[in-house]
């Protein structure tokens, strides 16, 4: 998608901070982190939400997700501390990048319930 800003990081063409990238997938961190660690995982395919996710594709896509997931929490050195993953969707969760893709926060205490 020509106008999304995570598309043009996928692209190359806005600079990310990459923890992880393969021909699929990319994790980097986030410009404005809320957390000691936080980081963003995304397919390079633009879908703005899980749900937009056509059903054929699910299984392939959360996968390749998944497991860019496993080998950043590691190289990270979350898998040791313990870590939260969020997917915000739409305005009422307060998503303002609308391409699918999932926070990894860690590092510091994480309140439950969010808020
Ligand atoms: P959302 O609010 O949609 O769940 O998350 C979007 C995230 O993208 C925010 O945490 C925000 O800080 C991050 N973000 C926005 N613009 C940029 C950017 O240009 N580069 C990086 N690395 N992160 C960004
Ligand atoms: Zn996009």
């Amino acid at each position: 998608m020509s106008d999304c800003l995570f598309c043009k990081i996928a692209a190359g063409e806005i600079p990310s901070d990459k923890v992880f990238e393969d021909d699929c997938v990319l994790v980097f961190r986030d410009i404005s982190p809320q957390a000691p660690t936080h980081l963003l995982a995304i397919h390079r395919k633009h879908y703005a939400a899980v749900h937009d996710i056509p059903p054929e594709e699910v299984a392939t896509l959360m996968g390749r997700l998944t497991a860019a997931l496993c080998i950043s929490l590691r190289r990270v050195g979350l898998d040791k501390s313990g870590y939260r993953l969020v997917v915000n969707s739409g305005e009422i969760a307060g998503q303002t990048v609308p391409h699918l893709h999932i926070h990894v926060l860690g590092g510091r205490e994480l309140a439950w319930p969010p808020g």
